[in-house]
């Protein structure tokens, strides 16, 4: 038997692709603020490896650090756009299916709401379906609810 539709396994993909959004902002500004440590430090190595007598640029090593991080942010940002991008599209996809699912069957809807009596047009007071004249008034009661509501579906 086929696989069957089951809209809570798109709702949970989309949830994890969001969760998955946020991390991947931390994610990736940490590993910018790495890179730009390790990036400092490789250009310190080599700048006093050249010449040892120079003293180690401590300000790119101040500078490469926020840039790395900042980087590493803006680079987490554009993915966690496609993840929520992805997250909404699955989304969209189930309420693409909700909306032309057929609707549900008249007998299923009659069962889930109460059952309703009447109401006297002239006077308002309530009786049971199926009663022809008002017991209050004697004014002629319209046909059960539910055949009106329906007709005008
Ligand atoms: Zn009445």
């Amino acid at each position: 038997m086929a696989t069957k539709y089951d809209p809570s396994v798109l709702q949970e993909y989309a949830d994890r692709l969001y969760n998955r959004a946020k991390r991947v902002v931390v994610l990736c500004a940490a590993l910018g603020f790495l890179g730009g440590l390790v990036a400092a430090t490789i250009l310190a190595a080599v700048v006093v490896w050249r010449s040892p007598r120079a003293e180690p640029p401590g300000g790119w090593l101040l500078l490469s650090l926020p840039v790395g991080f900042a980087l590493g942010w803006a680079y987490g940002r554009g993915k966690a756009f496609q993840f929520r991008l992805e997250a909404q599209r699955t989304l969209c996809q189930v309420q693409i299916e909700r909306n032309t699912r057929p609707p549900v069957p008249a007998p299923a809807m009659a069962a889930s709401q109460p059952p309703r009596g009447i109401t006297c047009p002239k006077c308002a007071k309530s009786f049971p379906a199926g009663t022809k004249f008002c017991g209050h008034c004697g004014s002629p009661l319209p046909a059960a609810p539910g055949s009106l509501a329906r007709a005008s579906e």
